[in-house]
This record gives structure tokens, C-alpha cells and sequence, in this order.
């Protein structure tokens, strides 16, 4: 018999969000983001169950890239990092890999393999976040360059928002202010500000591509929400079961550094999973997770393949019974806030050693 720790993937919920992420976009259209394996959730499984709805996926790597092609994917991809070799352009031509260039050394590259299949290009314009892309003003002297080599096609421009979980930020506008000024000057090109927060403003951000990530996995974008608060499902379901259950007396203690100590006889169970899957070791006690229909407190330190939950309050648990860690009833995001992190953290963190199993589209 198997552990039963499991991550289940709805991917009617997957297909739900993806739906509900292009309606917020309208008319914008939507590039699934499926980088860090989809989330977390699988990127071969993710991609395909998106086929038929997205035209086009985004993802950080050309490595990411090629396990889309290799599923029998011909959708274009875009590499929202660009190409880290040079010697990766070729294939990018080839395998209509759209590429984010975001330096002047990556344009330089691209330049030298003049002779080969020319990719698609993006740039990556720098509107505030101070991560990647050229500066605005630099922005119509890149795009001429661009321009003078023939083959390239130029798609758009393509920015990052710093503060988007938080709507109300002013980085938010100063930062679409700067595209739109952009836009204005180059209307020809096709321009990607919006990550999933962005899909909850008023429509300032659509432009032409939107570039949902998060949402589609049924995680919140905005601060202090949960997916189901934003109308989204929850896609992941990461459960195991309880494998021990036990009686303290008053002042017993469980778990490494004895943190959590009875006061009175109370009844505790041992779940087996623990950070060795995913599960945020600094989960505190109190963090809730889901047995026999009731919401109960962890317990004591989470160790690396069992944390302890309390039970007093389900006489009738024992060893066997489903424990929730995240998924309908306890919220990934919830989780996460109560760990110091966000629900991007906690999808994308769960270990290969937790078997991942798929609920299939329903058509
Ligand atoms: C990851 C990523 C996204 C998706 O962000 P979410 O917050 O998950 O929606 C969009 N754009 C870029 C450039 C990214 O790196």
C-alpha cells in the first residue's frame, strides 16, 4: 500500500479559472503561465487540459518550453526570461518559442545568428519593478535596431507589475501609465502588462495579452483574499491521512522542542506528510487543516513526513481517516498567510515524492 499522501488536480477547476481569467481580460486574449511545473500541479498535464481554450502559454525557460512541445503542443510559447544560451536561439526559430529580451547583450545574440530561422521577439520594457527590460526612453531606439534586421518579427512590448496584489498602490498606475504612453507611440505592437491581480482592476491593464498565472491554479493574487473570496476554484487538493492517534494527559508536549503543550487531556493524531512534501515547516500551531468534515489546529513543529493535529474535538477520528492539508475546505492561501508566504510558494514547493493524480475535464 502507497502512502496516502496525494495532490489532487481538478482540472475542471483548471479549466473554470482559465475561463474566468480570459472573461476579466475581455478582449484582451490569455496566455496561460504554466512555469515551475505548472505551479506545481504538473505542466504536461496543465498544458494540455488548456489546449483547446488558451492560444498560447508563457513559461520562464526553454526547458519549459520543449515539455509543452513534447506533448504534441504546436501553440506558440513565449519565454518570459528569454534564452539564457545563445546557442538556444536556433531552436526558438524553429520551434516558434517567442522570446522576451529584456538586455542588450541577448539582442547582440540574436543579431549574430542573423542567418538561422529568425524567432519572434518580445521586449521587455523596465516601467518600475527593476528586475528585467530596457528603460522606457530607451525603449524606440531598440525597437529601430530591431526593425533594421530582416526576419525578426517584433511582437510587442511587455512590462511587470511590482505591486499588483495591493490595487490600491500607486506604483500600479505610474507603471500602466508608462505602457500606455508606449502604446500610443507604437500601436502596431502588441502589448502584455497584466498578471493575475491585474485581471481584478477596472480593464487598465488588459491591453492586448493578458498573462494570468496564479488564478488559474485557484490561488489569490490580492492580498489578504482567498481564491474562493475572488470567485476562483481551488485546483490542488494536497491530502494524506492520519496514521497514529493518541490521548494526552495535561502538560504532555508533542514534536521536536516540545512547543505545544496539553493543557487538560486532549486527544492529537499524527497526519503523515510533512515539509519533506511541501507542507511549510513554518506553519504555526493553530494553522487549520480538515478531518471528518471539521476544520481542527495543528499542533507543534511540522517535522519532514508527519506533522500532529488536535482532535479533541473529533472523538471519533482514527488512524485511516482523509486529512485535507489545502484544497476546498481549508484555502491554500490561508495556509500560506499563516506561514509568512503566499499560496505561489506552498503549489509550487510540493515535492516530487507526493504523487501527483488528475480529475479529468468533464466535456
Ligand atoms: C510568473 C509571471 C506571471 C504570472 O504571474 P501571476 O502573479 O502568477 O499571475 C506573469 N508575468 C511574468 C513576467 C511572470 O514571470
Amino acid at each position: 500500500m502507497p502512502r496516502a499522501t496525494v495532490a489532487i488536480v481538478d482540472l475542471n477547476a483548471l479549466r473554470f479559472n482559465y475561463r474566468r481569467a480570459e472573461a476579466l481580460a475581455s478582449p484582451a486574449d490569455t496566455m496561460a503561465v504554466v512555469k515551475a511545473d505548472g505551479y506545481g500541479h504538473g505542466l504536461e498535464a496543465v498544458a494540455r487540459s488548456l489546449a483547446d481554450l488558451t492560444a498560447c502559454y508563457a513559461v520562464a525557460c526553454i526547458e519549459e518550453a520543449e515539455r509543452i512541445r513534447r506533448v504534441g503542443l504546436a501553440h506558440p510559447v513565449v519565454l518570459l526570461q528569454g534564452v539564457h544560451d545563445p546557442e538556444d536561439w536556433a531552436r526558438c526559430g524553429e520551434a516558434d518559442f517567442e522570446v522576451v529580451i529584456h538586455e542588450p547583450g541577448q539582442l547582440e545574440a540574436l543579431f549574430a545568428r542573423a542567418s538561422h530561422p529568425m524567432p519572434t521577439i518580445w521586449l521587455k520594457v523596465n516601467t518600475g519593478m527593476n528586475r528585467l527590460g530596457f528603460a522606457p526612453g530607451d525603449i524606440s531606439g531598440v525597437i529601430e535596431r530591431v526593425r533594421r534586421r530582416p526576419g525578426i518579427r517584433l511582437r510587442g512590448l511587455v512590462t511587470h507589475l511590482a505591486c499588483a496584489d495591493d490595487p490600491e498602490h500607486p506604483m500600479n498606475a505610474c507603471q500602466i501609465g508608462l505602457m500606455t504612453a508606449l502604446q500610443s507611440e507604437f500601436p502596431e505592437l502588441q502589448f502584455s502588462v497584466a498578471n493575475s491581480a491585474a485581471h481584478y482592476r477596472d480593464g487598465d491593464a488588459a491591453f492586448q495579452w493578458t498573462r494570468p498565472g496564479i488564478m488559474l491554479y485557484g490561488g489569490a493574487p490580492l492580498q489578504g483574499k482567498t481564491g474562493q473570496e475572488l470567485g476562483l476554484q481551488p485546483v490542488m487538493t494536497l491530502q494524506s491521512n492520519l496514521i497514529a492517534v493518541r490521548e494526552l494527559q495535561d502538560g504532555e508536549t508533542v514534536g521536536y522542542g516540545a512547543t505545544w503543550q496539553a493543557s487538560g487531556p486532549r486527544r492529537m493524531g499524527i497526519v503523515a506528510i510533512g515539509y519533506g512534501d511541501g507542507y511549510p515547516r513554518h506553519a504555526p500551531s493553530g494553522t487549520p487543516v480538515w478531518v471528518r468534515g471539521r476544520r481542527v489546529p495543528l499542533i507543534g513543529r511540522v517535522s519532514m513526513d508527519m506533522i500532529a493535529v488536535e482532535l479533541t474535538d473529533v472523538p471519533n477520528a482514527q488512524p485511516g481517516d482523509t486529512v485535507e492539508l489545502w484544497g476546498r475546505h481549508v484555502s491554500v492561501d490561508e495556509v500560506a498567510r499563516r506561514s509568512g508566504t503566499i499560496s505561489y510558494e506552498l503549489l509550487a514547493g510540493v515535492m516530487p515524492r507526493v504523487p501527483r493524480r488528475y480529475i479529468d475535464p468533464v466535456s
